[in-house]
């Protein structure tokens, strides 16, 4: 790891004026708000200023996406709608550039993990969704009874009128699209609320959305922050049929709460605890490098990221050394340069709960094998939120590290000795989101992969994900699934329609 980069400015820095995120409410952008400032990760600097919605203006919003419902968008014919969403990813990039500008500014990311995955990724959920759905089918039974009547029995798909969609800081734009696209396709009206801590790429969709021309009160977009603000007044809205969510098992918990009275229905992509399990017969070299990235990847703040390693025990110690040699490989350099490994944590207050973290596993006996603290920069880095990627060995399975999500670039790696074992380990977590199997061996393979309970278990490989597929957690990691018609099963539901023959 290098901490020691030269210092040059980040693109769409100084030389951009901070932007306003305004509030995009039936079709118009509104002044109104509460500001609050959007600060750079990467040294603090002023970003923007961000407009939090009040509770008048999320009522505005429903009322607005309601009458859209009922309205032009309700009644428009499907091959316009996917026509008009295919419209905004080619709107989204016309402005590639903006859109990666501006993620790196709010997040800090690399200038390559914006421009390989998640600008290219939030144009296409646009385009996937609206062909998805084009080719959705109904049900179709002929009914014969006992009794010898006769009937035709379909079903048809409608939307479940407004919904809003809660989307996370650290892979911005690409979970927010990921939601709004089938939610739009499927016919909604959608209010959009981002993190409070990303809000600009989300203020570009609503100019590309705008552009495109989608009626007004389709697509609203609300700023602000979660408990007692923007987050929650949608949640405890009446006028809300559905809430899809991504972000802390905590929040998904205090989302249900909110939602009850009116009965929502709700989508959970929450938290993970994710284990890597690496067996001795494995391609070594691969699963080192698999395994790095796995828990580095965008500072290791990706939910599919591996904070458990467990390594058969021959190989357990040159594995640790071989994992931080990659680590120690890391740069940690500004966002806009090419050679720039890894970013910074979203916040100032999000770095210091990794650094807690780190705290705490060095108190409960934690071995660290490299990084463990904030590195220096002699620039105005210094003033930002970074953290070293960081290898620890040593802690019993009972330990605050190994229970609780960290968020941050760090893995802990222990040795086991027997299949059972590894299995036993993996599973023993509150959470199940991803798993990852490292192995030569095509029998162990499919055996322990079906045994891990996670919603994706990936083997000898990490991230590698087809998009139809169905993505979603078990236990404290949530319910319900996303990807290609799972989505669409989320934002519409079927009815029945028996016609007596
Ligand atoms: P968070 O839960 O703090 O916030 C997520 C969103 O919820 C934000 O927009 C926030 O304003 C809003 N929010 C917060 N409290 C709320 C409330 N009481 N009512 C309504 N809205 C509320 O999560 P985060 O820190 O932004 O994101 C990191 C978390 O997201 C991690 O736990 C990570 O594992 C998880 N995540 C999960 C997936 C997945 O697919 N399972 C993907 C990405 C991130």
């Amino acid at each position: 790891m290098t901490g020691n980069s030269q210092s040059t400015p980040p693109v769409g820095s100084k030389d951009t004026p901070p932007r306003i995120a305004r509030n995009y409410i039936d079709g118009r952008f509104l002044d109104a708000g509460t500001p609050f400032p959007n600060l750079s990760p990467v040294d603090g600097r002023l970003v923007g200023q961000v407009l939090a919605a009040d509770a008048s203006m999320v009522d505005a919003a429903v009322s607005a996406a309601r009458a859209a419902v009922d309205g032009d968008w309700g009644k428009m014919a499907p091959s316009e709608r996917f026509r008009l969403l295919r419209a905004v990813a080619d709107g989204i990039e016309q402005r590639f550039d903006d859109f990666v500008a501006a993620e790196m500014a709010d997040t800090g990311k690399s200038l390559v993990q914006a421009r390989t995955i998640d600008i290219p990724r939030g144009a296409a959920n646009f385009r996937a969704f609206a062909e998805l759905a084009q080719a959705r089918a109904g049900e179709c039974f002929h009914t014969h009874t006992a009794d010898g009547q006769r009937a035709l029995n379909y079903t048809v798909h409608r939307p479940l009128g407004v919904v809003a969609v809660i989307s996370p800081w650290n892979l911005p734009l690409l979970l927010l699209t990921w939601k709004v696209a089938p939610a739009l396709a499927s016919g909604n009206a959608v209010i959009a609320k981002p993190s409070e801590e990303t809000p600009s790429t989300a203020t570009l969709l609503a100019e590309v959305i705008d552009r495109v021309g989608l009626p007004p009160g389709a697509f609203n977009l609300l700023h602000g922050g979660g408990p007692g603000a923007t987050g929650e007044f949608l949640c405890t809205h009446p006028g809300i049929a559905g809430v899809s969510f991504t972000g802390e098992s905590r929040t998904g918990s205090a989302i249900m709460k909110s939602a009850a009275p009116t009965v929502k229905k709700l989508c959970f992509e929450l938290g993970g605890k994710n284990a890597a399990l690496v067996f001795a017969d494995s391609d070594l070299d691969a699963a080192a490098a698999g395994i790095a990235r796995s828990a580095f990847t965008n500072g290791g703040q990706v939910c599919m990221c591996t904070e458990r390693v467990y390594v058969e025990r021959p190989v357990f110690e040159a594995f640790v050394e071989h994992v931080a040699t990659h680590a120690r490989a890391l740069r940690l350099g500004w966002p806009a340069e090419s050679d720039t490994d890894m970013g910074p944590m979203i916040s100032a207050a999000h770095r210091d709960k990794v650094l807690g973290a780190y705290a705490q596993a060095r108190a409960d006996g934690a071995v660290f094998v490299c990084g463990g603290s904030a590195p220096h920069f002699g620039d105005s880095r210094d003033a930002g939120a970074w953290v070293e990627p960081t290898v620890i060995t040593g802690l019993p399975q009972q330990a605050q590290a190994l229970r609780e999500e960290i968020f941050g670039p760090i893995c802990h790696i222990a040795p086991f000795d027997t299949e059972d074992e590894a299995v036993a380990l993996a599973n023993d977590s509150d959470f199940g989101l991803a798993g990852v199997v490292w192995t030569s061996n095509l029998s162990r393979a499919h055996r322990v992969a079906e045994r891990i309970q996670a919603g994706m278990v990936w083997v000898n490989c990490w991230y590698l994900r087809d998009l139809r597929t169905p993505f979603g957690g078990v236990k404290l990691s949530g319910f319900g699934r996303e990807g290609g018609m799972h989505s669409l099963d989320f934002y519409a539901e079927p009815s029945t329609i028996c016609i007596k023959l």
